[in-house]
């Protein structure tokens, strides 16, 4: 894949090169940097109106080039036409269009309280840009997963330098092309750096203003630990391991297809697929059997145009899977469905697992699921919640009520009921993870603002000469502030506490003794 340094990117469906890209050196990324630093600053002056704007000209180009778009990402990636339309650019256009149309009710200064100690001043937030964001993205979903934080990074006045992953680097370079496409867009705002982990690593030591990753738990690890040298702001989008409960008055008609759907789509190259199932035993041989007819549907191509799942995106992939389902099969697992033909993958049900298999505890990122029974809802929450991840979940079942009481015990970042990952494609709802599946959330309001500065401001108009906390200290402000605190926080008014009281404001509005 690498020729000193260029990275030669082949498709994964046919060896095809797709391109080549130049791993820039030390001063080469550098001088991004200070370019960027100089983009920034004109566009952090631009009105949110005019930013707004520039985001809905995108979404309206990206829109227009749809059928060029889907045809490069599958072949960069190899998943197939419809998968590339419906999880990898139907997301991004629903969150470019949440924030062009929201981006002064987000980012405008927004007035805030004061407290009584306080007449008479004024308060309020300012949302300002960071600086410059180094967003370091994965190949699973190459255009979504970079094109997201990049909008939303640049929405709130910064600077982008992205660097895609090695394995998709075609998609990436369409990101940096076509957001530079939009008139409005200072030369140097959003750059594309390519390469492997190594130049990820010079990007961090080049000092952005904040890192926002997405990748595997290894390697967030080790960004955040280069991040602390520098004191970096983190966003930590990493792997996950979500589970699937099915309780036994769910539709399992339903809740078959859907883990149908959650555990094999992009061939579960999908940071929220059920990785883990779980349903409750009096239903479960029903259940097994409705999922098994699932599996035995799903197609595997070659042809981005027909089928429903492609090839592994990345090399190493397959090895993966396999090395984690024979671990299991050499406890005492076994093998319920196993689609895999032809040295192709094909989805793969197991059973009879346990939470010492590795296929249970650690990220799998291919299209297996493992199902385990339980009795009751407080074992199936102690089941769900025994994992170090906390990305997505699921619940399945007709009794709302409880579904919404399992949510809420759950230890993950999200959840849905009778539904999965469709979540992570609504705009309006914080998106990220717990535990090792990560640190911050983007999407919705918390998304955009996660890009800033919050800056409180507070304002005295300076009608006095000085504010009663201000030297000097005594026992008479002592004894007010006190006899104030206890009316406000503690026992309440009181009629003793009036003369102290009155003494105390008096000065309070006068400024205090000289
Ligand atoms: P990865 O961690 O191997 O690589 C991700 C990116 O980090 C790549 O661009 C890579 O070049 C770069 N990188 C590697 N080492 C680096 C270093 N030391 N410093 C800086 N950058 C470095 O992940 P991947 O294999 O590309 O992606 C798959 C993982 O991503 C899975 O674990 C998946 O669950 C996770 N993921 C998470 C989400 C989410 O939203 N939480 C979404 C998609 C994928």
């Amino acid at each position: 894949m690498s020729s000193d340094n260029f990275i030669i990117n082949k498709s994964p469906l046919n060896n095809q090169v797709l391109g080549e890209y130049k791993i820039p050196d030390d001063s080469e990324i550098k001088s991004a940097f200070l370019k960027a630093r100089k983009a920034q600053d004109i566009w952090s002056k631009t009105s949110l109106n005019k930013r707004g704007r520039a985001l809905k000209s995108l979404r309206q180009t990206i829109a227009a080039d749809i059928d060029n778009l889907v045809n490069l990402i599958t072949k960069d990636s190899g998943k197939t036409k419809l998968e590339a339309l419906m999880a990898d650019i139907y997301p991004s256009l629903e969150l470019i269009k949440y924030y062009e149309k929201r981006i002064n009710k987000f980012l405008a200064p927004e007035k805030r309280t004061t407290p009584l100690t306080a007449p008479g001043n004024t308060a309020y937030v300012e949302y300002q840009p960071l600086g410059v964001i180094a967003v370091i993205s994965p190949w699973n979903y190459p255009f979504q997963l970079a094109i997201n934080p990049a909008i939303t990074a640049l929405a709130a006045g910064n600077a982008v330098i992205l660097k895609p992953s090695e394995v998709t680097p075609t998609v990436g370079q369409y990101v940096g092309d076509i957001i530079n496409s939009i008139e409005d867009i200072p030369d140097g705002l959003m750059q594309i750096i390519h390469g492997y982990g190594e130049t990820g690593a010079k990007i961090i030591e080049s000092g952005p203003d904040k890192i926002f990753f997405t990748g595997s738990v290894e390697t967030g690890k080790k960004i955040m630990e280069a991040a602390s040298h520098k004191l970096i702001p983190v966003e930590l989008e990493l792997g996950g391991k979500d589970p699937m409960i099915v309780f036994n008055d769910a539709n399992l008609i339903r809740a078959a297809k859907a883990a149908a759907y959650g555990g094999f789509a992009n061939t579960g190259q999908l940071c929220v697929s059920v990785e883990r199932l779980y349903v409750q035993e009096d239903v479960a041989e029903e259940f097994i059997e409705l999922i098994k007819t699932e599996a035995g549907k799903i197609r595997f191509t070659m042809d981005p145009a027909s089928g429903d799942i492609g090839p592994f995106t990345h090399p190493g992939q397959k090895e993966k899977v396999e090395d984690q389902i024979n671990e299991a099969l050499d406890s005492e697992a076994e093998i319920l469905y196993d689609g895999r033909k032809n040295d192709q993958p094909g989805p793969v049900i197991i059973g009879n697992v346990n939470h010492e298999m590795e296929i249970v505890q650690e990220e799998t990122f291919g299209p297996v699921i493992p199902i385990m029974k339980f009795k009751d809802t407080d074992e199936a929450v102690a089941l769900a919640n025994d994992s170090d991840y906390g990305l997505n979940s699921s619940i399945w079942t007709k009794d709302i009520d409880k579904a919404k009481r399992v949510a809420s015990s759950l230890e993950t970042g999200n959840c849905m009921i009778n539904d999965l990952i469709k979540n992570v494609g609504n705009p309006d709802l914080p998106f990220g993870g717990t535990k090792n599946s990560g640190i911050g959330r983007y999407h919705g309001p918390e998304g955009l603002r996660s890009f800033t500065n919050q800056k409180s401001i507070m304002i005295n108009k300076s009608k006095k000469n000085k504010e009663i906390n201000w030297f000097p200290y005594n026992e008479k402000t002592y004894k007010g502030l006190k006899d104030f605190l206890d009316i406000n926080f503690g026992a309440g008014f009181e009629i003793g506490k009036i003369p102290g009281l009155i003494s105390f404001m008096a000065k309070f509005f006068r400024g205090g003794d000289n």
